[in-house]
């Protein structure tokens, strides 16, 4: 197949690339580079199967000759950015997203849409099923994100029923692994190099916030599985280790054997309490099983951002 990945030179975006490469397709990446790197696409230079186009998805997406497949990966994702790029994030996951289904319409293509556990909020049910509805802030600091990805959801939803586009959603819960940006703001950047670089940890609040951190390599693979597959319900993907925050940053202590001091700071507004996904829907419907543990991706993790501190 050819297909257009937006994103794809970010963190999960260029990881997906080198799957579909891998599974012997054809890749366009499109990146404005807002929140990716080039560098993390620089390997694939001179791969005569990888086309790539500098551009916007939120402004306009024309891709010349045949499309197969549009992947909607492009969107900052870390608080911070929700703060710094706030009209970014509202666009890629509004005007990026219809984008994307208009050129799916034009082309004949399927469609996958990169959503998240944000859609669920500050969730008051644990494990968090896809058929939660959520406990969102409609306009809190986080709602950039949160209401254009629950609007994503929405539109592909909506081209899905009324435009018979092929459509799927994938909720990714925390993800981890080697391409996060080291200074994006997120919790796993943020302890590993604070841990690399023998600074104080800083937990947000008092550290019995929980998230269950799924490594990208499981995570890449139940997309490609949604790709493969006919389900166009909402998937959720992500770990059921679930760790407080005080424990996190004790494992990344352990794991870089690092002897960093913890401290304490003021909590963030609106800050979800506690996340884990009932990954029930991928196992049934998709076969999918992760295979990483908590210690082996953060290992793998601190490998990659020992480099680069
Ligand atoms: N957090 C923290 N210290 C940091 C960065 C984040 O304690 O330096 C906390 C944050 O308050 C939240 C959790 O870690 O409870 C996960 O935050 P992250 O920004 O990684 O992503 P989120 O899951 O909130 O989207």
């Amino acid at each position: 197949m050819r297909i257009v990945l937006t994103g794809g030179a970010g963190f999960l975006g260029s990881h997906l690339a080198d799957r579909l490469l891998a599974e012997g397709h054809e890749v366009v990446i499109v990146d404005n580079y807002i929140t990716g790197s080039p560098a993390n696409i620089s390997h694939l230079s001179g791969n005569r199967n990888v086309q790539v186009l500098d551009l916007d998805c939120s402004k306009s997406l024309t891709v010349d000759g045949p499309v197969d497949f549009v992947a909607h990966f492009a969107s900052p994702a870390s608080p911070d950015d929700f703060k710094r790029i706030p009209f970014d994030v509202l666009r890629v996951g509004s005007h990026g997203t219809e984008n994307c289904l208009e050129l799916c319409v034009a082309k004949g293509a399927k469609f996958i849409f990169a959503s998240t556990s944000e859609v669920y909020g500050d969730p008051l049910i644990s494990p968090q099923p896809e058929s939660y509805w959520g406990n969102v802030n409609p306009n809190g600091p986080r709602s950039v994100y949160d209401e254009a990805k629950r609007f994503g959801e929405a539109t592909t939803m909506a081209y899905h029923r009324f435009r018979g586009v092929d459509s799927r959603i994938i909720r990714f819960f925390n993800t981890y692994g080697p391409r996060m940006r080291l200074d994006d703001g997120r919790v796993v950047p943020n302890f590993i190099s604070q841990a690399l670089r023998g600074v104080p940890l800083t937990i947000y609040g008092d550290g019995t916030n929980t998230r269950s951190f799924g490594f990208y390599a499981d995570a890449i693979d139940c997309v490609y599985r949604l790709m493969m597959s006919d389900v166009h319900d909402p998937v959720n993907i992500g770990s059921q280790e679930e760790r407080t925050m005080l424990e996190f940053a004790q494992a990344v202590l352990r794991v870089t054997g690092s002897s960093s001091e913890i401290v304490y700071m003021e909590a963030a507004e609106d800050d979800p309490k506690q996340r884990r996904p009932d990954t029930t829907r991928a196992r049934e419907l998709l076969g999918w099983e992760p295979t990483t543990s908590l210690d082996e991706g953060l290992a793998k993790t601190v490998e990659y951002f020992r480099g680069i501190v």
